[in-house]
């Protein structure tokens, strides 16, 4: 397991200056073994409770969890602050520090030669890396650009539905390099994107080069099911009540056109989305007006094709690849109330 930093001795100083006595933890999964073994046991003097919950990202909360406990206040481990809060909450990110340095000659070995501008991202846990991977570029010569976005709290960090430290850089930087683990944030950057990225994996310390084909079933996914809605006689829209997912005025304007186009259409409500119910209903198709991710992600999860409402609002496939890099969000005011 890495060795997060969880912020012990800002935690409980924290905690001591709010005169705190019941806590509630959220985490994502990842992060609760550890949690479970160095930060409970270091909470002796509070009763604590550790939320079950999954916590994807930090459009989640557990507010309600929180109150029905009687916690007075809420310390959250892995993510930086996107939404409001019922309960006082301290967010921590878990930073993984780790020397980027023995990856640069791999780094610099992958460049294209012609390469001037370089932009620069993480995911929250490697945030610290930017900063000796950004000297090292400059020292090398190179122009580095270090974005920020909207739903992301700090510069250079990415979300899987915030890649604007990226894409602020559309056709201006020469490379684009994203600091994470895994294919979730990569994937989601290319196709944000649509050109390639570097991405440097903190733990094995390799860096590889993603090509734009590695979504081209994204956007045949968006093509078939945006076919589907067209065709389709009852939709069924799905928006989320997570606050960070909760794009109700998206989903009422979507369901206004769509009728307009002689659609039968129910919105349902979801805190979390289960597509084995969703495959159930009664629609011919499914626009989600939840985590933007999903109708990508989970595609194949449901039986019913899956459109995003951001792809409906924008008039055809292409809207949420747009929304994915901060076109059309300022108008939104289901994310003007996010706090
Ligand atoms: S909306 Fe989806 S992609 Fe964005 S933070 Fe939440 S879980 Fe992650």
């Amino acid at each position: 397991m890495p060795d997060y930093d969880f912020e012990l001795n800002k935690v409980l100083g924290w905690l001591k200056e709010n005169r705190a006595r019941r806590l509630l933890i959220e985490a994502p999964d990842g992060l609760k073994p550890e949690i479970i073994k160095k930060v409970i046991p270091a909470l002796k003097d509070y009763t604590v409770f550790l939320s079950s919950f999954p916590f994807h990202g930090a459009c989640e909360t557990g507010d309600y969890e929180g109150i029905a406990l009687g916690a007075d206040h809420v310390v959250h481990f892995g993510h930086t602050q996107m939404v409001g809060r019922k309960l006082p909450t301290l967010y921590v990110p878990a930073y993984y520090y780790f020397d980027p340095s023995p990856s640069f000659e791999n780094l610099d070995n992958m460049l294209n030669p012609d390469a001037k501008k370089i932009a620069l991202a993480s995911t929250v846990q490697y945030i610290p890396s930017l900063r000796p991977i950004s000297e090292h570029l400059k020292e090398k010569g190179y122009e580095v650009m270090i974005g920020k976005g909207d739903r992301a709290k700090l510069s250079g960090q990415v979300l899987g539905c915030d890649y604007l430290a990226l894409t602020s850089f559309l056709n201006l930087a020469d490379e684009y390099l994203l600091v994470s683990s895994g294919d979730f944030h990569p994937f989601g950057s290319v196709f944000a994107l649509e050109t390639q990225v570097m991405q440097l994996d903190p733990y094995s310390l390799s860096w590889r080069r993603l090509d734009p084909s590695i979504v081209k079933p994204w956007f045949l996914r968006e093509g078939f099911a945006w076919l589907k809605l067209l065709d389709a006689k009852t939709v069924g829209i799905v928006v989320g009540t997570s606050p960070g997912q909760k794009f109700l005025w998206e989903a009422e304007e979507a369901a206004k056109k769509l009728r307009k186009m002689g659609k039968q259409v129910s919105i349902i409500s979801a805190l979390s989305i289960d597509f084995n119910q969703i495959s159930a209903m009664p629609f011919d198709a499914v626009v989600l007006a939840a985590c933007p991710r999903l109708p990508y992600d989970d595609f194949d999860s449901s039986t019913k094709p899956l459109i995003s409402v951001f792809s409906v609002l924008s008039g055809g496939p292409g809207g949420l690849r747009d929304w994915l890099r901060g076109l059309r969000r300022k108008t939104s005011p289901s994310l003007s109330e996010i706090g």
